[in-house]
């Protein structure tokens, strides 16, 4: 393979593997390929991007925490992704005892202690903030914060105006990222001597063309991004993509990919699928909070405290209040997703509201201790 060869070919292995992202924890992924305004959930590590340059991406998390008057745990509830991620330990604390906040690795750490993953839903100083905040305020003043707080992450229309104006204010870099795309597929036929006899370019031309092109594209991309921010009052100051796609240009290819990263606001599952994913997958995420909500899991170990309980109780209805409420704004009926599924057989006589499974048994619980209810 000749040295030119080799260098197209890397080139291409990193245009596939860029955005490519995989972690310890699982993570919801919403995969626009083309770039319409759908997008495909997806719950697991690792994650691609379309290699279509006007595809886009929203990655989000299920809400670590639950929240009360009383103060916060980290166990979550509500959660959409299935296996949900637990924590190791579970902890909780009054909003009064709350002295520090930090962000350390991925992770926000109260009092010194790790508390649960950093995923956006309440930054180190906001947590810090809130917990300030409820100390000298009576708890229904404290309930109305955090009800204000929950809806921040229930917004599905704007999540939809978000995407719609993505990618209006990127589809000029959609067809420069097209016409680079063809350049640098006709310079590694080129280098690879594939090209038709008829096509006589020559390579030098073409690739320092091409090398003008990324930088007009990283140029206008770079515009684009400040619009974009100030759009939404943010400053551009914080961690540019773009620095890094100016001197790596496999991945200024696919620069509305790019852009989305930072674009979204910080959202609840279920107001992302209500936003983007189609409707067996949308079900599917309302399905699995509500059932979360409804019949949550025992917790392993001794159970929890009473301060962790009297927080997942009033976090449970809560969430459960503004989702129903979400839900009939949207135009989801609920409960047709938790109607009694059809038997499985002619001896099944009971099933799991949580996991559906089905059982002979007439009552009981399943392996989960989630009572039973029959089939009809
Ligand atoms: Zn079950």
């Amino acid at each position: 393979m000749s040295d030119h060869a080799l260098l197209a070919t890397v080139f291409w292995a990193l245009y596939l593997l860029d955005g490519a992202l995989a972690g310890r924890r699982a993570r919801f992924a919403l995969l626009s390929w083309f770039g319409g305004p759908s997008a495909q959930p997806a719950w697991r590590r690792w994650h691609l991007l379309s290699p279509w340059p006007g595809g886009w991406r929203m990655l989000t998390d299920d809400v670590p925490f639950s929240f009360s008057p009383a103060g916060i745990c980290n166990r979550p509830a509500g959660t959409a992704g299935r296996p949900a991620n637990e924590p190791g330990h579970v902890q909780a604390w009054r909003w009064e005892d709350i002295a520090d906040v930090s962000e350390v690795g991925g992770q926000l750490v109260i009092n010194g202690k790790i508390f649960c993953a950093a995923t956006g839903h309440m930054r180190a100083d906001e947590l810090h903030g809130l917990a300030v905040a409820c100390t000298p305020l009576p708890s229904d003043a404290r309930a109305k914060l955090l009800n204000a707080s929950l809806r921040l992450w229930l917004r599905p229309a704007h999540l939809r105006r978000r995407a719609a104006v993505l990618r209006t204010r990127t589809s000029l870099l959609v067809w420069g990222n097209l016409l680079a795309l063809v350049g640098a597929v006709i310079l590694t036929a080129a280098f690879l001597g594939r090209l038709p006899e008829q096509v006589v370019i020559t390579q030098t031309s073409l690739g320092i063309s091409l090398l003008l092109l990324h930088a007009v594209l990283i140029g206008l991309a770079w515009w684009e991004r400040g619009h974009l921010l100030r759009l939404v009052h943010r400053s551009t100051a914080v961690n540019n993509p773009l620095m890094g796609a100016l001197f790596f240009p496999p991945s200024a290819l696919r620069l509305r990919a790019l852009l989305s990263a930072e674009w979204f606001p910080v959202s609840h599952p279920v107001a992302v699928a209500l936003a983007f994913a189609p409707h067996t997958a949308r079900d599917e995420l309302i399905f699995n909070a509500f059932a979360d909500l409804r019949w949550p899991l025992v917790s392993p170990g001794d159970g929890d405290g009473p301060l962790v309980s009297e927080v997942l109780t009033w976090f449970r209805a809560a969430l459960e209040r503004e989702l129903e409420e979400l839900l009939i704004h949207e135009r989801v009926d609920v409960a047709i997703l938790f109607a009694p599924p059809a038997p499985d057989g002619a001896t099944s006589r009971s099933y799991c509201p949580r996991c559906r499974a089905q059982f002979v048994a007439e009552g009981g619980s399943c392996p989960n201790a989630i009572a039973l209810r029959p089939l009809k």
